[in-house]
């Protein structure tokens, strides 16, 4: 638990407990069972931070069912007999249970807060509870160090609690791109998230931006040494600049981490045509070809590369 943003998470936690309080709520737990409280959101930081008590959690809190249709964890998988095992590092919404309540759910009836609450508009959320924006920007942030899967964005993981929040500036943003607008972004100001530095190498790419493109994309691929794919883009803006060998220095990282992208293959074979060391175009836009044979434009490029070799 050595990175920065898991301790982050850590003071975030110490701060929601800062003056220490004592746990009032008494003993009924029925929002530690899956009948008790029916959704529990919990984001991907926060399952790291609890190790290997984060791997049943994240079942237990998306409320798995089995082939019976009966809860896998009816009960929190926590829960020991003296309470929780994992208290001092409990996720945001255990923590938030009971004290903040959005307009529309209800507390189950025997909790001791009921009455007590303090009740919001679902759309108020990170406005009304405290840390809640904290915790969604270092989840964020968490998020982006991981590739994305195929078929799932870049921005969301609705499913365990870091969905877009569109009253978010960068959010916002995101989803503009997403359908095509090029949105105005805020001025840059100090110690700006990683996120929004993501956020504004999108931006700056597509509007073809590339000295911005690329130190953004710089800063995001320094945090986060496994997005190969942000690491092909940032080598194709390198490229556009002219800095070759920072291109070719990307796309070599890249593709050390993942060699499955046949865009990086081919970004590799321009970039060694542009040098005219036309086996190397060949054999990169063969590669690309290898992996996308329904794209003609690879076996052109190879079939071009390899004529040059030929009149050489
Ligand atoms: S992690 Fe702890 S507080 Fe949260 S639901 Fe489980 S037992 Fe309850
Ligand atoms: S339901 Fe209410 S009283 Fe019962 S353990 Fe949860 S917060 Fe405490």
């Amino acid at each position: 638990m050595d990175s920065s943003l898991e301790q982050q998470l850590l003071e975030l936690y110490q701060f929601l407990e800062s003056p220490p309080t004592e746990n009032l709520c008494g003993s009924c737990r029925i929002c530690c069972t899956a009948s008790g409280l029916t959704r529990q959101n919990v984001t991907r930081l926060e399952l790291a931070v609890l190790g290997e008590a984060g791997e049943d959690f994240a079942r237990y809190a998306a409320r798995e069912r089995g082939a019976d249709g009966d809860y896998v964890f009816p009960v929190c998988p926590n829960l020991g007999p003296e309470g929780c095992r994992v208290y001092t590092i409990r996720p945001f919404s255990c923590r938030v249970f009971g004290h903040y309540r959005a307009g529309g759910t209800r507390l189950p009836s025997e909790c001791v807060f009921v009455g007590k609450d303090r009740e919001f508009p679902a759309a108020d959320y990170y406005r009304v509870v405290p840390g809640a924006l904290r915790l969604r920007e270092l989840s964020r942030d968490f998020q982006l160090r991981t590739v994305p899967q195929r078929g799932t964005s870049n921005g969301g993981e609705s499913e365990s609690g870091v969905g877009l929040n569109l009253e978010d500036p960068w959010d916002r943003a995101l989803e503009q791109v997403g359908r095509g607008e090029l949105p105005d972004l805020p001025a840059e100001s100090e110690g700006e998230s990683l996120f929004a530095a993501y956020v504004r190498a999108l931006v700056a790419g597509e509007r073809g931006q590339h000295p911005e493109a690329l130190r953004f994309y710089t800063r995001v691929v320094d945090a986060c040494p496994e997005r190969h794919d942000l690491m092909t883009f940032a080598g194709f803006h390198a490229f556009q600049l002219g800095l070759l060998d920072q291109a070719e220095g990307f796309w070599l990282r890249s593709l050390r981490l993942f060699s499955g992208n046949p865009l990086t293959f081919s970004f590799l074979g321009y970039l060694f045509s542009h040098r005219q060391e036309w086996q190397m175009a060949a054999d990169f836009f063969g590669a690309a070809f290898e992996l996308e044979p329904g794209q003609p434009v690879h076996r052109q490029r190879r079939d071009e590369a390899l004529s040059k070799v030929a009149q050489a």
